[in-house]
């Protein structure tokens, strides 16, 4: 098939912006088109040669796309640049200096569909010394057979500049006018692809084979599923009505999700976006190995930063040290993470997305082999709006971003693909900085793991309450010590250990080891927040809430200046507080 009828078809959907009349145009192409090019034509109008979970990509270089240019075109460097200065588009540059050759030199070799993908794929498999003038060499071949116009796209397919704007949606209409026989069948069509993430391969088995074997494809294993998405309420008032006065709430986890599909003993993760993102996290497939009951499964999970010493989660940004191509081994140890699965599509076999949620939940838990790194999502249902406060509260005190409610009726499918109000997400809708530093008061100690195994793993600080002349607890803090702070704590605090709380002591928390209230340390943490678990200030603005500073970190200071009294008080931090809220109305 000759890639001028691609071309072509460009052109008319550039020229327009209405929907319609796109799918019409991409209508007439698929129609236009051999049986054996449907999918290389869907994955080319999108830009690409493949799904993007195969992590194949084209992605040439503008320079590379210009020394092939001057090649193929005889032209100047200085000419090419000029255009594309005028432009701004080196796909247009490329039209304009190409129509200047045609005029003098006439080709006569057709370009076809089947050659541009076979070259386009050559370019972007190859690897290794040689490789930039490998692909120059092929993409000056490609150029110099093309005309001006296909030129164009083939500049734009390369350097990753298509856009064409032909959205998933659209082209899954087009193919059920062009193949499915109407409209009706997209529906059918659009499961097929959100259960494998391959339009191309969609669209392949419906030319062939017809619409009854689209119906009938299924889950595979390395076959992302595209995920179900959330809905959103602002209050917890307006989630419960939503779910008819019941649902299930689940900690909504601050970090990276991540689908995890294991075969035996091969596993492949994808991100949100269906990236094959494997080579990130050699940690987290080896735990798969370890950790899963099933010989195939396919789950979701919340992948976070942790602080190994604690157990306590870290900040999403954390996370973002691992998105690196070297250096994986060192980060690996310097960012641990922990899995919090949520839930499980496949297994052994078996579809799950079409079951209720309380039985992929239970399947869930026979699947796994829980350990502190392979968790499940904390999850509780609740019927009312205190319950649901208390438990959103209870998962920003430990670091979560929110709750995710989820609907438990015998409906509660897992729609793939799709955002539905059979989830509805709970976040608060501010977030500021703390900018002030607290002193707080040294009260109790909690084991320390792995490297701080033998010391304390993280303190849990007070602030004092003068009225009451209590030291209530805020936080339990285990970063921003160094080594030698660990050791030096340990050491100058075993002259204050006491059997039990000491009676000043205001806390809900159970530590290892109790001290008299004596040291202050400064602690710079993200945010004060509502919390059921802390006691300062407890009630003072919501029944049975007190205070937290959220992902708290020693500054290094002692302040051996300061007495306990002299420490951050409790009305201070609530203070802290009410002055996040009106920075946010501010904004
Ligand atoms: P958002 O990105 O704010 O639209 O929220 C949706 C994201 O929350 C999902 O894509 C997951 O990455 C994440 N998440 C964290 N915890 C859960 C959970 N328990 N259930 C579902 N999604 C979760």
């Amino acid at each position: 098939m000759d890639y001028a009828i691609i071309a072509d078809a460009y052109g008319k959907i550039e020229a327009t912006t209405k929907r319609l009349e796109m799918t019409d145009i991409l209508v007439d192409l698929l129609k236009n088109t051999s049986k054996d090019v449907v999918a290389k034509i869907i994955y080319l109008t999108q830009g690409k040669l493949y799904p993007d979970f195969m992590g194949i990509e084209i992605g040439i270089a503008e320079k590379l796309a210009i020394k092939a240019l001057i090649r193929a075109s005889g032209r100047k460097e200085s000419e090419i640049l000029a255009d594309l200065q005028k432009t701004g588009d080196l796909g247009l540059a490329t039209e304009i200096q190409l129509a200047k050759k045609k005029q003098s030199t006439f080709f006569s070799k057709v370009l076809t569909v089947e050659h541009v993908y076979e070259s386009l794929d050559k370019m972007a498999k190859t690897t290794g010394s040689g490789a930039v003038d490998t692909k120059t060499a092929v993409l000056a071949g490609l150029l110099s057979d093309a005309s001006p116009k296909e030129a164009k796209y083939l500049i734009r397919t390369v350097t990753g500049n298509l856009r064409l704007g032909i959205a998933d949606m659209t082209a899954l209409e087009a193919l059920a006018i062009a193949y499915g026989g109407n409209k009706d069948a997209r529906g059918s069509i659009e499961r097929a692809y959100n259960i494998c993430s391959d339009l191309g391969r969609v669209a392949d088995i419906l030319v062939r084979e017809g619409l009854e074997l689209v119906k009938n494809m299924h889950i595979m294993v390395f076959e992302p599923i595209r995920p179900m998405l959330a809905e959103r309420l602002p209050s917890p008032e307006e989630i419960l009505e939503k779910f008819n006065g019941k649902c299930l709430a689940e900690y909504k986890y601050d970090g990276e999700r991540i689908q995890v599909h294991k075969q035996a003993n091969i596993v492949n993760l994808y991100s949100r976006r269906l990236e094959n993102i494997s080579s990130q996290y050699p940690d987290v497939i080896e735990l798969i190995k370890k950790q899963v009951n099933a010989r195939e499964a396919i789950f979701e999970a919340e992948c976070v930063a942790v602080d190994i010493e604690t157990g306590d989660m870290r900040p999403f940004q954390e996370l973002m040290h691992r998105r690196r191509k070297y250096g994986i081994e060192n980060a690996i140890e310097k960012y641990p993470i922990s899995l919090f699965a949520f839930d499980l599509l496949f297994v052994n076999g078996k579809d799950l997305t079409r079951e209720p949620l309380t039985n992929r939940r239970a399947a869930l838990e026979e699947t796994l082999n829980k350990n502190v790194q392979l968790q499940i999502a904390t999850q509780k249902t609740v019927n009312t709006v205190k319950e649901l406060e208390d438990f959103f509260e209870q998962a920003i005190g430990e670091g979560c971003e929110g709750l995710m409610c989820k609907s438990i009726t015998k409906d509660s499918v897992y729609q793939a693909g799709n955002r539905g109000w059979l989830w509805i997400k709970y976040k608060r809708d501010y977030k500021s900085e703390m900018t002030d530093t607290c002193d707080l008061v040294v009260v109790g100690a909690f084991h320390g793991r792995g490297k701080r195994a033998g010391a304390y793993g993280a303190l849990l600080l007070a602030s004092y309450n003068p009225e009451k002349d209590m030291f209530e607890t805020t936080t339990k803090c285990g970063t921003g010590f160094t080594e030698k702070d660990i050791a030096d704590l340990h050491k100058m605090l075993q002259s204050y250990v006491i059997v039990r709380r000491h009676t000043r002591v205001l806390s809900m928390m159970e530590a290892d080891v109790w001290f008299e209230p004596v040291v202050v340390l400064e602690v710079l943490g993200a945010e004060v927040t509502l919390s059921p678990i802390h006691t300062c200030s407890m009630d003072a603005i919501r029944k049975s809430s007190g205070f937290a500073i959220r992902f708290p970190r020693f500054t290094g200071k002692y302040r051996t200046d300061k007495s306990p009294q002299d420490a951050t008080n409790s009305k201070e931090i609530v203070a802290m507080y009410q002055s996040q809220l009106k920075q946010i109305t501010v904004k």
